[in-house]
């Protein structure tokens, strides 16, 4: 039980494609959503798997970086914000602000710091995505994950390290004001990876109500439309769905029927060579 209920090995995704891979190929060739959506190719599975492998290293090397960058802008905040803002409002209103740590948000129920943190970064998640979709700056790193024409849980890999690096930017305000326990960002982590293998796999699912709350394989193979249904394409979500209800970008035919095509609309601009790939954001 304290094995199965390891975070790091319950949020590593080699162990996950591993164990689960199996189970998610069966359900995929067993219960398939699309039927013409069942074919790929033994380079794109190379593909996937060398951009898993480049996340992993790039995150690795990157994250001490990252951790000396945080502090760095913390203290900054602290020195010449927090501090002299309190300072200022203390003066003004003879008023002691600076015993009140307004930096932190603490909140002692685990569960409730879990669900708070769940919905705020799932929402932070849809935010950026839609914004990936509509300015082409943040696209040239969203794009390669739109390459591939047979989407399944495998696609869950074909990420770009340097779109990674965006997640860290994005996120780390979270990490400011929240007085986190790592424990819940680690369950986090957990979620979003399965979630994210869920929402890509091709099988046919029913999830009844559900399907307004949580994302889906169906919601989610149209957001992997080649074609945009809406203005700036549909189903941005993560974990909850009920943000494209909200925000009236959510897309799906009357019969629920899969999508004709999957991959990107102009095919012809993205680099097929996997290392001009790499540098393809930059460009
Ligand atoms: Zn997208
Ligand atoms: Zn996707």
């Amino acid at each position: 039980m304290e094995a199965f209920l390891n975070l790091d090995l319950l949020s590593n995704p080699w162990l996950a494609i591993l164990f689960l891979g199996p189970v998610f190929y069966f359900l995929e060739k067993k219960f398939p959503y699309n039927k013409k959506n069942q074919n790929r190719k033994l380079a794109d599975t190379i593909e996937d798997l060398s951009w898993q492998l480049g996340d992993n290293l790039y995150s690795f090397l990157w994250f001490p970086f990252y951790q000396i960058l945080t502090v760095t802008i913390l203290k900054f905040y602290m020195d010449h914000i927090h501090y002299p803002l309190a300072g200022t409002l203390r003066n003004r209103f003879d008023y002691d602000l600076g015993q009140f740590e307004f930096i932190k948000i603490h909140m002692s129920n685990v569960y409730v710091q879990f669900i708070v943190l769940l919905l705020l970064t799932d929402f932070l998640r849809f935010v950026y995505h839609y914004l990936a979709h509509v300015y082409g700056r943040i696209w040239k790193f969203h794009a390669l994950h739109h390459s591939p024409t047979v989407v399944d849980w495998l696609t869950t890999s074909r990420v770009h390290f340097l779109e990674s690096l965006l997640g860290f930017f994005y996120m780390t305000p979270v990490l400011f004001f929240f007085d986190i326990k790592p424990e819940v960002m680690a369950w986090i982590a957990v979620l979003e990876l399965h979630m994210n293998l869920f929402v890509h796999s091709n099988i046919n699912i029913e999830l009844g109500f559900l399907k307004y709350v949580i994302n889906n394989p169906k919601a989610h193979h149209w957001h992997h439309s080649s074609k945009n249904e809406l203005e700036h394409g549909q189903n941005f979500s993560s974990i909850f769905i009920f943000w494209d209800f909200l925000f009236k970008t959510y897309y799906m035919p009357a019969q629920e029927e899969a999508p004709e095509q999957y991959g990107l609309a102009n095919a012809d601009v993205f680099p097929q060579n996997i290392f001009k790939r790499i540098f393809y954001p930059l460009t």
